[in-house]
């Protein structure tokens, strides 16, 4: 590896994690193994020193009892029966001459003239610590002053003790090399395979960014944090991908159908031109323009609405508007044609439902439905338009007695530029549908088409009624028919 890649591994959240995790594990396991030492160590040490207080209560009863020779003989009978340790066992007379001394040659190796060297009043009832002249043993001496002022003097060697320090040394270093090994591999170990989601994640944008559009996480299905943040990811690319795939669909459709009306705006002025040029032909050629372009004008500004209402740009003049009166203005819109068509439109508004709207652009709506019923219904049929209150919700329905909407073309006829397979004949740019519901959702509503059992199409939009969209009290509503 060389250095610079040794200097980015150092520096990923996979790195530090791992370092920060086993270090908290392995500090803490070194602070639990100090502890337990200086515990295990400082209680030997008191076991030792009750062991001493024991055996210098014991002797200076013994020697309280009999002196001298009585301490001797308790002391001979102790390593006789071999039931404890050897003790280092000393009585000095107040004047300084040493009384007794237990098996001297035992003791020689340890610094006794220290013992005798201290002074009385720093050994009295004190202990003190005898180092070897070579080594390291050590004995403690526990100095009683007794009741005929001489002194007694008991030690024991640390021995026993160093040795079971020493063997909890070798198995703390045992131990520590272990849980050096196991923090740091745990650690990394764990830290792998916590990160690995997220590795997934950066190697998927990596391969979309490389130009994979349809790479996606791979899910592990554990319902954990991260396989959530997989699927809300893969999610989301989703309806990116849908977005871009629309985008393009309504870019490829606007271009198509932009083609033939402009297509068709140049042909008439070419014609003109060639034509014989009286100036009642131009003039017509001229108003054929006019009207082709004001087509497309309507056709480039209904996008534009579209896309706006559904970015949420449009803006809206929110007013109290009365639904039965702008069911009615739009149905007077259609009368003629319906009558043309010899349809029945009929309207059912409650007149006292008001709503929090744009009147103009709600007024779009229902022309659009109604311009669709009746365009989509043949001779002698009906139209219904009903507006009433439910759950809280204007709900205005138009329902004719036409073709219907064939269920494949359902999800279709809301998108942009779409014409039903049976609407080729009838007049229309394929953009009312996208229009009106752009608009009820920016109103915070919704629109559904259903199929009317006998025949024809029903189309429900339901709109939230606010509280602030009161009856205006100069307002008089206009009845419905
Ligand atoms: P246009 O009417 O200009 O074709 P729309 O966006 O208003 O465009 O409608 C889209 C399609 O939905 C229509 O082409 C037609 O197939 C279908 N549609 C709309 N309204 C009705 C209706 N009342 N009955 C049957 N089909 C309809």
């Amino acid at each position: 590896m060389s250095f610079a890649r040794a200097r980015r591994a150092t520096r990923t959240v996979g790195f530090r994690l791992t370092v920060w995790s086993s270090s908290f594990f392995v500090i803490g396991s070194l602070a639990l193994f100090g502890l337990a030492y200086v515990v295990v160590s400082s209680s030997l040490r008191q076991r030792d020193d009750e062991i001493i207080l024991h055996e210098s209560a014991e002797l200076e009863a013994q020697y309280g009892l009999g002196g001298v020779p009585m301490l001797a003989q308790q002391l001979e009978h102790q390593e006789r029966l071999g039931t404890s340790e050897p003790f280092l066992v000393r009585i000095v007379a107040r004047d300084g001459t040493v009384l007794f001394l237990g098996t001297p040659e035992r003791w020689r190796e340890f610094q006794l003239d220290h013992l005798s060297s201290a002074g009385q009043s720093e050994t009295e009832n004190g202990w003190i610590s005898l180092q070897a002249r070579r080594g390291d043993k050590v004995v403690d001496v526990k100095s009683t002053r007794m009741p005929d002022g001489a002194l007694l003097q008991v030690g024991k060697t640390t021995e026993d003790r160093a040795a079971i320090m020493q063997r909890f040394r070798a198995a703390a270093t045992g131990i520590t090399v272990a849980v050096l090994v196991i923090g740091f591999g745990g650690g990394l170990l764990l830290t792998v395979w916590a990160l690995r989601p997220l590795r997934q994640i950066i190697d998927t944008v990596r391969a979309i960014d490389a130009g994979a559009l349809s790479a996606r996480v791979p899910r592990r299905q554990t319902g954990d944090e991260l396989d959530e943040l997989g699927g809300l990811f893969n999610g989301m690319l989703d309806r990116i991908a849908t977005l871009i795939t629309g985008m393009r669909g309504a870019l490829d459709t606007v271009a198509h159908d932009l083609r033939t009306p402009i297509a068709r705006l140049r042909s008439v002025a070419e014609l003109a031109l060639r034509s014989d040029q009286r100036p009642e032909t131009l003039q017509q050629a001229l108003a054929d323009c006019i009207e082709e372009s004001d087509q497309l004008l309507t056709m480039l500004n209904t996008l534009m609405d579209i896309s706006e209402a559904e970015t949420g740009t449009l803006k809206l003049a929110l007013e109290p508007v009365n639904v039965a009166s702008i069911v009615e203005a739009a149905v007077d819109l259609y009368r003629h044609v319906a009558e043309d068509k010899r349809i029945v439109v009929s309207t059912a508004a409650d007149p006292a439902l008001w709503l929090m709207a744009d009147r103009s652009r709600m007024r779009q709506v229902l022309a659009n439905l109604i311009d669709n019923a009746i365009k989509y219904t043949p001779m002698s049929g009906r139209v219904d338009v009903e507006a009433v209150l439910a759950q809280n919700m204007a709900v205005i329905s138009v329902r004719d007695t036409g073709i219907g909407v064939m269920a494949h073309e359902v999800p279709r006829i809301w998108d942009r530029l779409y014409r039903g397979a049976h609407s080729r004949s009838e007049r229309g740019l394929g953009l009312g549908l996208s229009l009106v519901r752009a608009i009820v959702m920016a109103h915070g509503g919704r629109i559904d088409v259903s199929n009317a059992p006998g025949g024809g199409a029903i189309f429900t939009i339901q709109l939230p009624v606010s509280s602030s969209a009161s009856v205006p009290e100069e307002t008089v509503p206009i009845a419905a028919d």
